[in-house]
C-alpha cells in the first residue's frame, strides 16, 4: 500500500490551495544541527568550551550560567557562525522548494537557526525567534529588535584571534545595557508583523483546500504540532502529511485525511516529488471506522484494571486532539502501581500532598522525583519520564491533605494498553530497591 500512500500524498499535494509547513528540531538534526548530541561535532564547534564547562550538548550550552559573560558570547559567536552565518541552503529547503512550487505558503517552526529565512523562505512565522537577533536585556519591550549576524561574525573573529574583550559583547543602542539573544525566554519579543502575517494566512485558507506538511515534530509537541493538527480537525477539506522517522503520532480524529511517513525527510521528500514509493514507511490514510463497543460486564471489568494503575482517574477528552490529559488522586490507600506506557509521558504536580515518584529506567537505573512546589524541599512542579520507564507513585502525606492530584497527558490514538513490568526481572535488575518493587506490584 505504500506506493499508494506516496500517490495520494502527492495529489494532496497537487491539488492544495495553500500549504503550512510546520517544522521542528527533526529538520534541524537532518540539516546535520543536532541540539541534543554529544559527539565530536559539538567539540569541533564549541572547542575549549566543552571541557572547561563539561558541556553535554549544544542545548545546554546555551542555557548555562557563565561565571564569565564572555564565554557565553564565544559560545554563541561559534556556534551561530557555524550553523547560520555560514549555512548554505541544504537539499532538504532545495527539495522543499519543489514540493511548494508556485502555491502559496506559510513556514511556522520553533527553529531558531533561522535556515529557513537563509534559505529564501520568507513566509515564516519562528515561534522562537532566532539566534540572529538579539533585544535590549533590560527594556526589551521597548528598545527594539536588533539584526545581530555581522556583530556575531565580528565577534568570532575577535574570540578567534584571541582579542574578545568586554567591549566586544552586543550592547543596546538606546541604553547600553548588553543584549540578550531574542530567543524563548522571559526578555523574548515575539514578531508581531510576522505572527500577523502568519494569521492572515491562517484565516485566508480557513475551509479552503489547506495541506499541513510536518517535518520533524516530535509526538509531545504541543506548541505546533497539537496547533496543526487541531486546524486539519476543523477544516473536513485539509490534509496532514507527517514526516517523523519512528515516532509518528495521527490522531483518530484526521487519520482519515493524513498520511505519515515514518522516514527520513529526504527519503519521505523524494516519494513526495515522485507520487511513488522507493520503499519509506507509511502510515494512512485509514478509513473512518466506529470503534467496537465494550459490553458492560468488559466496561467494569476494564475500569477496575484501570483504576489498579491510576487510582480515581479521569480524563479530560474535551480539548486538544494529539493527546489529553488525565488526573490522577493518589491517597495512602491508594498508589498508583508499577507500570509503563508505550509513549514517554510528562507528569505534573497539580494539587494536594506531594507526590512521590518512584522510576525504574530500561536501563537499569532507579531514581526518586518528588512532584510539588517547595522548592527546599526539592520538589518539581513536573517532569518527563523516557518512554519503556516504570513508573510507580505514592502521597508522601506532606500538607496534610490526604491526597496528591497529578496530571499527565495520553495520547489519543493510543490503544490506552498497560504494560506491566515482571516483578522477578524487576527484582533481579534492582536489588537495592526490592521494597518498593514488593509494595507497588501487580499481584503476579
Ligand atoms: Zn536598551
Amino acid at each position: 500500500m505504500t506506493n499508494q500512500a506516496a500517490k495520494t500524498a502527492k495529489q494532496w499535494i497537487d491539488d492544495a490551495d495553500a500549504i503550512l509547513v510546520t517544522a521542528s528540531n527533526g529538520l534541524s538534526i537532518s540539516e546535520g544541527l543536532n541540539l541534543f548530541a554529544n559527539d565530536q561535532k559539538l567539540r569541533d564547534v564549541l572547542g575549549d568550551l566543552v571541557d572547561k564547562y563539561h558541556l553535554p550538548n549544544l542545548l545546554t550550552a546555551f542555557g548555562y550560567k557563565y561565571p564569565d559573560p564572555l564565554d557565553y558570547w564565544r559560545v554563541v559567536a561559534r556556534t551561530v557562525e557555524y550553523y547560520s552565518n555560514n549555512y548554505e541552503t541544504s537539499n532538504y529547503m532545495l527539495d522543499l522548494k519543489k514540493i511548494i512550487g508556485d502555491k502559496p505558503y506559510f513556514v511556522w517552526t520553533s527553529n531558531v537557526d533561522h535556515h529557513f529565512a537563509l534559505a529564501d523562505f520568507n513566509n515564516l512565522f519562528e515561534i522562537e525567534g532566532n539566534w540572529l537577533e538579539g533585544v535590549c536585556s533590560k527594556h526589551p519591550d521597548k528598545h527594539g529588535v536588533y539584526k545581530l549576524s555581522s556583530k556575531i561574525h565580528e565577534l568570532y573573529q575577535k574570540d578567534q584571534a584571541g582579542t574578545l574583550t568586554e567591549a566586544g559583547i552586543p550592547k543596546c543602542d538606546k541604553c547600553g545595557a548588553p543584549l540578550a539573544l531574542n530567543t524563548a525566554s522571559e526578555v523574548f519579543q515575539i514578531n508581531q508583523d510576522k505572527l500577523n502575517d502568519f494569521q492572515n494566512f491562517i484565516e485566508d485558507y480557513e475551509n479552503k483546500n489547506l495541506l499541513v506538511l510536518e517535518l520533524g515534530i516530535g509526538p509531545r509537541n504541543q506548541m505546533i504540532k497539537a496547533p496543526s493538527m487541531q486546524l486539519v480537525a476543523a477544516d473536513p477539506k485539509s490534509h496532514y502529511i507527517s514526516i517523523n522517522k519512528g515516532e509518528l503520532f495521527i490522531p483518530d480524529q484526521i487519520k482519515d485525511r493524513s498520511i505519515g511517513f515514518s522516514a527520513a525527510i529526504g527519503d519521505a521528500f523524494r516519494e513526495l516529488l515522485a507520487g511513488r514509493s522507493f520503499g519509506a514507511h507509511t502510515e494512512g490514510p485509514v478509513k473512518k471506522q466506529p470503534k467496537p463497543e465494550l459490553s458492560p460486564e468488559e466496561k467494569a471489568k476494564q475500569e477496575a484494571v484501570m483504576q489498579k494503575f491510576y487510582p480515581n482517574y479521569m480524563v479530560d477528552q474535551s480539548t486538544r486532539p494529539g493527546s489529553y490529559p488525565m488526573y490522577l488522586m493518589i491517597d495512602k490507600d491508594h498508589h498508583s502501581l508499577l507500570h509503563t506506557v508505550q509513549y514517554g509521558q510528562s507528569w505534573m504536580y497539580s494539587i494536594g500532598d506531594a507526590a512521590l515518584v518512584h522510576c525504574f529506567t530500561q536501563d537499569g537505573n532507579y531514581y526518586q522525583v518528588r512532584l510539588g512546589l517547595d522548592k527546599s524541599k526539592n520538589e518539581v512542579h513536573g517532569f518527563y519520564a523516557d518512554p519503556g520507564t516504570f513508573v510507580a507513585i505514592e502521597t508522601t502525606g506532606n500538607n496534610g491533605v490526604g491526597f496528591s492530584q497529578v496530571s499527565t497527558d495520553i495520547p489519543v490514538g493510543g490503544d490506552g494498553a498497560i504494560l506491566v513490568p515482571r516483578k522477578d526481572k524487576l527484582l533481579q535488575l534492582f536489588p537495592n530497591q526490592r521494597d518498593i518493587i514488593e509494595r507497588f506490584s501487580v499481584d503476579q
